[in-house]
């Protein structure tokens, strides 16, 4: 447990621990190895002289941290801020959320987790509310008992009373003994130092204050004032502040009081949030940085009302089209301006002052010196007068160049390294040949040429590795056969330079699928594989791609067929089946992060393969689970290979870490995503790209915010396939509100919906499907409740449903949330791995895709192909999108449902035989089972036009490839599991449709309003 990461520069130790591929960092400690308390001590500090960053140092984070992780944030204060070039310390991970701990006796490894009462159980005075709609009818469940050991229960809070944000900071890192401490000590405490002013009066600069109150397109005339009866009093003020719905049947009807198309549905786009960057133009584009409100609330008092989660959802890298490019900006030898105080980069709200010289930090108002370098003079208005050509005043978002003088290793080449199973699975189902063809096809567009390593080891029953040595023709291949002293075979060679070795790597690669093509092995020794890559990844880290098809059965990390057992579901150890049974998943998950590794995890069998135990592995490296249930290479290939070719070249950020720096007086305290963190704030990304967003929630620090505006800056620190080390940093303002109706007002549904639905399926992790469910409904109701309390008395709405226009949706992505694959129903409405490895993906979806997934596109096709093909093409006409329910359906027209990850075309029964017969070859008579048929396009326009469809949806989503399924009306039971289970407003088996789900909502609203 002892090395220290510098005394080890010898010959790599196999078995024992790797050596750190940092060692030539001087004074570097490796807390990593130790237990108990580490204090870092840090290499050569990047910013000479700067003085620690308070987000590290501040005492009420760090201490409680301590009491209960084996992790050093106590941070001397010379300490650089550790993102940027602070490759040496590896404190001791701290996971990110409700999983269980690895060892349990070092308390809940939980870093800024709010630790809240359990839920389930109502405060004094308050009334529970009914219960969620069941997807079955069962017996009713005894209430969640208090959790007594373990880990706390996750943050998402069910309770009916005092939402999460109602704690101050200092509670959220409670230590364990403090678990059940009543959440009545909504803390009179404050943290503002008697007689400080507030350090953030300073706007003198170029920065105009935007209004606050910006009128907002809340103008609901347009949208849902359904009854005939108007709101009684005050329209015009009405009709501005919200939207109303008519619920409740009229006395003496059966009329169920909802007119079913007037419901809101966002079929006219998704929900984007354009406010923020209206009210400040100067802020980074929405898809890098939302918050759930664009309004942060000024007290603790305030936030307690706002019962909907308070945090943001951010997308570092998510693509950008040509005029949202990212500037680079290299400094050069003047360095990257930052904050001597805090860090935060120089963006576009600095203010500059004294005629030049010396800049004002807009997050912890600091005047900080203007290096001699970077001085302009300013202009009348106090604007610089170079500002206009320097992307990091005018942009939101930038890209600095960091300076490499101080890095303690050079910035690491690209790297990747296959972990592939050979097993006779592997090999039948045409998945081992695949996987080389479309490895050997890339090649050429592996990122970073001429840079770029690659290594190979494959698996069944035994370990094999492979030389590639540049000077071999072939490559040499190794079996090592002893699975519980692992060890590798040659210290060299194994990694090779793609350049150098491409030949041996080419013949590699082509001779692969037959090598093992009669291999009969139906054994995994999976575990001593993936140590055995870590040890050969570990000098320098990179990206770990593992193609996996039997569940693993020898060796370390073995697991057992734990069987998803209907008598488990509704019971306390329900949770369990949904996270990994054998710590050393977990283990291996942090050592990999440790060393710079990310793990992309593609999961094939036909059988349980405890996806829950082998996703941990992508969890906590950033990385990503492709899940190809029942794999088939005939009917999977073009899935596979585009993904796995998109997995390879697509832009990485590698050995990166991510912070997000806010104002003073918030704080982001957890993080939800595929991460691990590194420190309280700090998150380690090792191999991260753009197809990854992060969830994080925000707390008040303070009782009373004093400033007006509060700012964010997301800085990820990584090494760019090139070779350069970055600095992505985006920058947003958001005004801080005294009123709670404005904070309703700028709700972000879309960022609102991402952060619920991993809260929720956090929680599926330690509690019941159930109680994951109960939850979402919980959060709505509360949120519309204090919505409703806020305008109904004083307007007399009576039967009315109320909510503000930016949440018109909400309640029909919470039922969307509830009837997801990971949330669903229970035993029977999706398999074990099916749940989990959907639970994984959602866990790093950005908000449009997550949207796109849970509220899929609907429309009808036949008109449009059948239109002649004279016709100007304009699609748009008819791509017209439906509601998702039967209704939509007319069995005389054709119909494709996306959801982003996969096509459903639905050929009605009783749809012209001309487009069946252009589409198909033959009339839909004379198939018998359309499963086995794969369109093609054929010479015809109608076929051609469909596949122009295709083709532009697919475009639009290029994050994965969507497989195109045919189905055709009333063919069961495959209509209902593919198409009819999805349309969510429907009530199918036992699930609330979209109005009596309303309904419900409104009837729990109005209870105790
Ligand atoms: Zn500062």
């Amino acid at each position: 447990m002892q090395p220290m990461g510098n005394e080890n520069a010898g010959p790599t130790k196999f078995p024992g621990r790797p050596v750190s591929p940092f060692v030539a960092a001087p004074q570097t400690t490796m807390p990593f190895f130790s237990s108990g308390h580490v204090v870092e001590k840090t290499g050569p500090p990047n910013f000479p002289g700067r003085p620690a960053s308070p987000f590290l140092s501040a005492p009420q984070n760090a201490m409680p941290l301590l009491s209960s992780v084996p992790v050093g944030p106590s941070i001397p204060s010379s300490q650089p801020s550790p993102d940027v070039g602070n490759y040496q310390r590896f404190p001791t991970p701290v996971y990110p959320s409700n999983v269980q701990s690895i060892t349990p006796a070092h308390g809940p490894p939980y870093a800024g987790q709010a630790v809240l009462p359990p839920p389930g159980l109502p405060s004094p005075g308050q009334q529970p509310l009914p219960p969620p709609f069941n997807f079955r009818p069962q017996p009713p469940q005894p209430q969640i008992p208090l959790v007594s050991m373990g880990p706390p229960p996750q943050s998402f809070n069910s309770m009916p009373r005092g939402s999460m944000p109602t704690f101050p900071l200092e509670s959220s890192n409670l230590h364990p003994s403090m678990l059940g401490y009543p959440n009545s000590q909504a803390s009179p405490v404050t943290h503002v130092p008697p007689g400080q002013a507030s350090p953030f009066l300073s706007h003198q600069g170029g920065f105009v204050q935007p209004p606050i109150r910006a009128p907002l397109g809340l103008n609901s005339r347009e949208q849902l004032t359904l009854t005939s009866m108007g709101p009684p009093i005050s329209v015009q003020n009405l009709v501005e502040e919200f939207s109303s719905l008519s619920v409740g049947s009229v006395p003496g009807s059966i009329d169920p009081g909802i007119d079913s198309k007037a419901l809101p549905r966002p079929l006219d786009g998704d929900v984007e949030s354009k406010s923020s960057t209206v009210m400040y133009p100067l802020n980074c584009h929405p898809k890098f940085l939302s918050l759930t409100s664009h309004a942060i609330p000024n007290s603790q008092s305030l936030l307690s009302r706002w019962h909907l989660p308070l945090g943001a959802v951010v997308h570092p890298l998510a693509e950008a089209s040509d005029e949202e490019e990212v500037p680079i900006v290299n400094f050069g030898p003047t360095g990257i301006i930052r904050c001597r105080r805090c860090q935060t980069y120089v963006n576009p709200y600095v203010t500059f002052t004294d005629g030049g010289r010396k800049w004002r930090c807009n997050l912890c108002a600091l005047l900080n010196d203007v290096p001699s370098d970077y001085f302009s003079l300013l202009d009348a208005s106090g604007r610089r007068c170079d500002a206009d050509q320097r992307p990091e005043l005018m942009k939101g978002s930038v890209e600095f160049v960091a300076s490499t003088e101080n890095m303690v290793r050079p910035p690491m080449p690209p790297l990747y390294f296959f972990l592939i199973d050979v097993s006779l699975s592997a090999v039948r189902s045409g998945m081992l040949e695949i996987v080389a063809k479309t490895i050997k096809s890339c090649l050429d567009e592996l990122l970073g040429f001429p840079r770029t390593q690659i290594g190979f080891l494959t698996f069944d029953s035994t370990l094999h590795f492979y030389n590639m040595k540049s000077s071999f023709t072939q490559p040499q291949m190794m079996v090592v056969a002893d699975l519980d002293d692992i060890f590798i075979p040659l210290p060299d060679d194994l990694l090779v330079n793609l350049s150098e070795s491409r030949t041996v790597v080419d013949a590699f690669l082509d001779s692969l699928p037959s090598m093992f093509v009669d291999n009969v092995n139906i054994e995994s020794a999976f575990g001593p594989a993936l140590k055995a890559a870590f040890m050969v990844m570990s000098k320098l880290g990179g990206k770990l791609l593992i193609f996996q098809s039997t569940l693993p059965s020898l060796g370390i990390g073995r697991l057992k067929l734990r069987g998803d057992d209907l008598r488990i579901y509704g019971t306390d150890k329900e949770h369990a089946l949904r996270i990994a049974e054998d710590p050393f998943y977990k283990q291996m998950a942090a050592d990999l992060t440790q060393y710079q590794i990310g793990v992309n995890l593609y999961a094939f069998s036909d059988r349980y393969s405890d996806i829950a135990s082998l996703g941990t592995l992508a969890k906590y490296t950033g990385g990503q689970v492709y899940y190809f249930p029942s794999f088939l290479g005939g009917i999977h290939k073009e899935k596979l290979s585009y993904e796995l070719a998109r997995d390879l070249t697509r832009e990485t950020a590698w050995e990166a870490v991510m912070r997000v720096r806010c104002g003073k007086g918030v704080r982001f305290t957890t993080y939800h995503g595929h991460l691990m963190l590194r420190s309280t704030d700090l998150l380690a990304l090792p191999a991260v790209d753009c197809d990854k967003a992060f969830a994080m929630q925000l707390s008040l620090e303070e009782t009373l915010l004093t400033t007006q505006t509060v700012y964010f800056q997301v800085a990820l620190l990584y090494t760019s396939s090139s070779g350069e080390r970055r600095i992505r940093v985006h920058t947003a303002a958001a005004p801080v509100v005294a009123d709670l109706g404005e904070m309703y007002r700028q709700a972000n549904t879309g960022a609102l919906v991402c952060l619920l639905s991993r809260l929720a399926i956090e929680k599926t992790l330690s509690h019941k499907l159930e109680d994951a469910r109960h939850a979402i409904q919980l959060r709505i109701v509360k949120g519309l409740r204090e919505y409703r309390n806020l305008y109904a008395v004083q307007h007399r709405l009576g039967g009315r449903m109320i909510f503000p226009e930016s949440l018109k949706f909400l309640p029909l992505y919470g039922l969307s949330l509830l009837k997801s694959i990971p949330l669903r129903g229970g035993y029977a409405d999706a398999q074990l791995d099916e749940r989990c490895a959907a639970g994984f993906n959602v866990m790093i979806l950005p908000i449009k895709r997550l949207l796109k997934l849970i509220y899929p596109t609907l429309i009808r096709i036949d008109e449009y192909l059948v239109m002649a093909p004279t016709v100007a093409d304009d699609f748009g006409n008819f791509s017209k999108r439906l509601p998702l329910s039967s209704e939509s359906l007319n069995s005389r027209g054709l119909y494709m449902y996306d959801d982003g990850y996969r096509f459903i075309i639905w050929f009605g029964g009783m749809l012209s035989s001309d487009i069946t017969t252009s589409l198909l070859g033959v009339d839909l008579s004379a198939i018998p089972d359309l499963s086995k048929v794969s369109l093609c396009e054929r010479d015809n326009h109608i076929s051609r036009k469909l596949f122009g469809i295709l083709k532009r949806f697919r475009e639009s989503d290029p994050s994965c490839y969507q497989m195109c399924h045919l189905v055709r009306q009333g063919e069961q039971p495959r209509e209902g599991l593919l198409l009819l289970s999805n349309l969510i407003e429907d009530q199918i088996g036992g699930t609330v449709g979209y109005v009596d789900w309303i309904q419900q909502i409104h009837r729990q609203v109005q209870q105790s309003a």
